[in-house]
């Protein structure tokens, strides 16, 4: 489970960050009042709401009960409510003295089993704590909620941060690790900057592993002049510094991978709270001899699996394989192809070691996966061009969306250049280029609007049309 940070009206509203929401994602959208949400905060609800499934709001305990209010905003899209409740356990431990401290917050805790027992079956609920001095009972609290449902609550320790504060919590964090639930997230508050402190000081191991990143192979064939390992001009300039040959611990370094064996286990032992897990790395995670059954295995445990690569090393029989692990939803299981040219003319001049045959295998080997996809009504695994921007086809974006058109390629991702030393320097697309870039990309955009190609991250892509130039930004 991943989160952004909204804030309320008048406070903090990130439309960037609801652009970039991934199917999946967990948009946590805190407003003041569903009797005053604005027709600006509700478009933005509602868009939210059509880029990601997990829209959870939170709203004042009060409002939870007027029905009307509560169904207008599930009409919106949104996946589940997180009501605010006041944790005050005084009044509870006064009548029923210090005894009942493994009891919880009783009254909050039935509150919560109340509005459980009316809310629609099929829609999140979960309790945002406001939580002022007194944590005394609050671990049980939690855990009374927890019982009743609610697989992550958000715990809004109210005042200011203090060693005092962040001691009481970490009690209560200890409270719950002995009491071990298996499927329970906290969170602290996701909309303010002092979150990671918090689970930080507080040792908060509930917070919850969500996307894991492996590296299965630092080997790779290619050389792509942005590659921070492969570059061409990197290799030259590494051999001509140690006398003509590579050190020896870099040959060692470009050789690892990761025993197959154990990187299944991995991926038997990850926790519940993944959600996705990523195959990337220094080289090309596809040139593992067991990659397809690593992969695999993850995607039959259920993780959503994104694989970034050059795709030139998968034959027929894997892609047909790999193509049955995946659904419609391309989130689910995805490869990012790092093509970085939409011509072979441009691939081999952006890999100065590969011929113009390996650019036909890439794309023969995408084509195969849309292939497959559009003969099972779109179920399958999806793939994405990524074309990391550099000098030689910051000018020739439009090419790129043409060959994502031309192998049914689910979206293109135009990646700005990464400079890991030296020789990549004179990569970078100068100033000079930079009005001609703008229009490059003004021209790609629109013409992946008419063929219906996503472009990924695409306000990264408006801003540097908005920034670079005199060219219009299509949207
Ligand atoms: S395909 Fe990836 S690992 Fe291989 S050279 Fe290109 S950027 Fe480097």
């Amino acid at each position: 489970m991943k989160s952004l940070d909204i804030g309320a009206p008048g406070d903090f509203v990130d439309h960037k960050a609801i652009d970039l929401l991934k199917p999946d994602e967990l948009l946590y959208l805190r407003i003041p009042s569903l009797r005053t949400l604005s027709d600006e905060l509700r478009s933005l609800v509602t868009k939210a709401a059509s880029l990601s499934s997990k829209v959870v709001v939170s709203i004042p305990q009060e409002e939870v009960d007027d029905l009307l209010l509560v169904q207008g905003l599930f009409r919106l899209g949104v996946h589940g409510i997180a009501v605010r409740m006041t944790h005050r356990p005084e009044r509870w431990l006064q009548q029923h003295g210090l005894g009942q401290i493994h009891s919880g917050d009783r009254d909050l805790i039935e509150r919560f089993h109340q509005i459980r027992s009316s809310f629609p079956v099929d829609r999140f609920l979960t309790v945002e704590f406001q939580v002022q001095d007194d944590t005394r009972v609050l671990g049980a609290t939690i855990m009374g909620v927890h019982q009743f449902g609610a697989s992550w609550v958000v715990l809004n320790p109210l005042g200011s941060a203090s060693s005092e504060r962040f001691r009481q919590f970490r009690d209560v964090i200890e409270y719950l690790k002995i009491r071990g639930p298996t499927r329970l997230n906290v969170y602290f508050p996701f909309w303010k900057q002092e979150m990671p402190e918090w689970d930080l000081k507080t040792q908060n191991t509930f917070s919850g592993l969500e996307i894991v990143h492996i590296d299965i192979s630092n080997r790779c064939s290619h050389s792509c002049v942005f590659c921070g390992l492969y570059g061409a001009d990197s290799i030259d300039e590494m051999k001509k510094r140690s006398g003509g040959t590579l050190p020896e611990p870099l040959k060692n370094l470009m050789k690892m991978e990761i025993d197959a064996e154990k990187c299944l286990g991995i991926i038997k032992s990850l926790p519940w709270s993944v959600h996705m897990i990523q195959f990337g790395g220094i080289g090309d995670p596809l040139m593992h001899e067991s990659a397809v059954d690593i992969i695999a295995a993850a995607r039959r445990r259920g993780f959503a699996v994104e694989v970034l690569s050059n795709m030139e090393y998968l034959n027929d029989d894997d892609i047909l394989l790999l193509h049955r692990l995946g659904t419609r939803n391309w989130y689910e299981f995805h490869f990012i192809a790092n093509v970085s040219a939409g011509t072979p003319e441009l691939y081999v001049k952006t890999r100065p070691r590969q011929s113009e045959k390996t650019f036909e295998k890439v794309v023969n080997n995408l084509r195969l996966f849309s292939d497959l996809r559009n003969k099972s009504s779109g179920a399958g695994a999806h793939t994405t061009i990524m074309c990391v921007v550099n000098r030689l086809n910051c000018l020739e974006l439009l090419d790129v969306v043409k060959l994502a058109e031309k192998v049914g390629a689910w979206q293109v991702w135009f990646k700005p250049m990464e400079i890991h030393g030296e020789p990549h320097r004179s990569y970078v697309p100068g100033e000079d280029l930079m009005v001609a870039m703008a229009r490059a990309y003004s021209d790609a955009i629109a013409y992946a609007d008419g063929c219906g190609v996503n472009i990924f991250q695409r306000p990264i892509c408006e801003e540097i049309i908005r920034k670079y130039s005199g060219a219009s930004v299509h949207v």
